[in-house]
């Protein structure tokens, strides 16, 4: 934290964003944008300027390959220029929407609701990303949410840009007629402006936003500018079944947290650097937010062995050092509307983030691990459940004191993931499994009567005849694959397959425990590509 005013101008005038020539008001103007920047006090740093921080850093590091891979008949020099010119294109948000709308509220009273939602790029269209209901709402968090998306959807090869919105209302201040005013309206904003359409761009749930606002948004597309078009439930995804929604959507993004973290606990090399050994049957794990993600991330780890010590709320922790059952909570928090109380559990003192575990996974919001308790922190783990949730001042303490930390960017991708399957789903207007299921069924009986037919023909059936028995695992996949297993199966591949990526470029490039540097590597070449092979000409 600054001292006082004079070191902070000090500190601006050697950073070369103020030079004493400028009049007084410009100087003040720049040195607060300098300190909003720098984000040192407290270490809170603009969200979106964090990212775009990662983003250098990531750019800076694979800058000189990019150059080199380069297939074009240009100078070195002439080279280089079109590579930062793409990274240029790449970082700054395309498009951002802000919109004020007045709803009744029950009492009679009128109010102004204000939402925002950001489209960072365009490379793959539609953009895709959440939308979130929260007083912390602003541009600048839509805006990095929105990029953060897009190096997401590229790490995971998910063909979208990315996107963000947001409501700036707290969402327990107002009944169910009030959000379902405030989301149709707000559906209409975006329709209005060209920021919703199957082809456009597909919102998704994020905090405190689930399938009921996700079906109320398709409803409302679908029937005012969306009437015409055939794909318009497409135009959002997170929707409930019977609205075109995909089976295991809800869990998708816990369960590619489980997935994710999986795929680095059982990397022997790893582990040894962290002095744990492989696999979850010994490992401890503390979530900080029991909503969507921390629920569904608690129930996968728990199911496969790990054991949950302690989970944190926004009103009150608990901890249990024998474990916490996820349904039993989940069942609690249902009945009484907060985690607070549970009878297996004792209440936590102090900040769950720096209790006692093997893994921490921080799943509510952004900016909860800063300087001030990095070093506090006990996991050897940090499995990045929520989006932003680590300050690059604490990304720097982690490192150092060689904690993993398993970044957003590809450790919460299942959602969009899963929501990619439920977009094509939609488009192709048939669930998965369905023109294949009794042929896949059909082809696996006639392959177990053809080898027992086989062996049979070779060895008589003096013996009486040779049956074939599929074993119980074979005869459940006898059955063919249903929409769930195929939504299971595709995301365990691509949250396997983006770890191998990541892995190889950490490797790659020296960059140790590095995986946030390594994820945004990836990101920034696979986008980089895209740009690039458009035949990109700067005019
Ligand atoms: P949610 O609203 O369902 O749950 C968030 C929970 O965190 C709530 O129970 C809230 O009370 C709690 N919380 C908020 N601030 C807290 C704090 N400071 N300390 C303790 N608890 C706190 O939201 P969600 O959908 O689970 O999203 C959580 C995070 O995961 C967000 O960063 C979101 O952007 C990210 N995310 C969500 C999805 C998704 O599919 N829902 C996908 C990717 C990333």
């Amino acid at each position: 934290m600054y001292r006082c005013l004079g070191e902070l101008v000090t500190r601006a005038l050697a950073s070369g964003c103020v030079d004493s020539a400028l009049p007084a008001s410009a100087t003040l103007t720049r040195i607060r944008r300098y300190s909003e920047a720098v984000g040192e006090k407290d270490d809170d740093p603009n969200f979106f300027r964090m990212v775009e921080g990662f983003f250098d850093r990531g750019a800076s590091i694979v800058e000189d390959k990019l150059v080199h891979d380069l297939k074009t008949r240009e100078t070195p020099e002439q080279k280089r220029h079109r590579v930062r010119g793409i990274l240029k294109i790449i970082k700054p948000c395309n498009h951002v929407l802000s919109v004020s709308f007045p709803i009744k509220r029950d009492n009679g009273e009128w109010e102004m609701i204000e939402g925002y939602r950001a489209q960072h790029s365009q490379h793959r269209t539609p953009c895709k990303g959440g939308i979130r209901y929260s007083t912390e709402v602003s541009v600048d968090e839509v805006k990095a949410l929105a990029s953060l998306m897009t190096y997401k959807c590229a790490v995971v090869d998910v063909p979208f840009g990315g996107a963000k919105a947001g409501v700036k209302i707290n969402p327990k201040n107002y009944s169910d007629t009030e959000l379902e005013k405030i989301t149709r309206r707000f559906t209409i904003e975006l329709a209005k402006k060209g920021f919703i359409g199957p082809g456009i761009d597909v919102p998704a749930p994020d905090m405190s936003t689930g399938e009921r606002e996700m079906s109320w948004i398709a409803d409302t597309y679908a029937n005012t500018m969306g009437h015409h078009d055939i794909n318009a439930h497409a135009c959002v995804t997170g929707k409930p079944i019977s609205q075109g929604g995909i089976h295991g959507r809800i869990s998708a993004t816990g369960r590619g947290v489980f997935h994710g973290i999986e795929n680095f606990v059982n990397e022997a090399a790893y582990m040894s650097q962290l002095g744990l050994s492989p696999g979850f049957g010994d490992k401890t794990f503390v979530i900080q937010g029991f909503g969507n993600v921390g629920l569904h991330s608690m129930r996968y780890l728990h199911r496969y062995g790990a054991k949950c010590v302690g989970v944190g709320e926004l009103d009150g922790s608990i901890w249990n050092p024998n474990g916490i059952d996820p349904k039993e909570l989940e069942d609690y928090k249902l009945a009484n509307g907060t985690i607070v109380g549970f009878p297996n559990a004792t209440p936590y003192e102090g900040s769950i983030l720096e209790a006692e575990c093997d893994i921490l996974i921080p799943a509510a919001s952004e900016k909860q691990l800063t300087k001030k308790n990095a070093n506090n922190i006990k996991a050897k783990i940090i499995a990045e459940g929520a989006n932003g949730p680590t300050t690059p001042e604490a990304d720097k303490i982690f490192l150092e004191r060689n904690i993993m930390v398993i970044p957003d960017m590809y450790l919460n991708a299942g959602g969009v993931t899963v929501s990619y399957f439920e977009w094509l789903k939609n488009l192709n207007h048939v669930s998965y499994g369905r023109l294949t299921f009794k042929y896949e069924r059909d082809s696996n009986y006639h392959l177990l009567m053809s080898v027992q037919e086989s062996l049979e023909r070779k060895f008589g059936k003096h013996g009486g005849a040779i049956p074939i028995v599929p074993t119980s695992e074979f005869q459940e996949r006898i059955a063919g694959a249903s929409e769930k297993d195929i939504v299971h199966s595709g995301l365990a591949y691509t949250m396997e397959r983006s770890a191998r990526q990541i892995m190889r470029t950490a490797n790659r490039y020296n960059l140790g425990l590095d995986l946030r540097t390594a994820a945004y590597v990836n990101a920034i070449e696979k986008v980089f590509k895209v740009y690039h092979e458009a035949g990109l000409t700067f005019t």
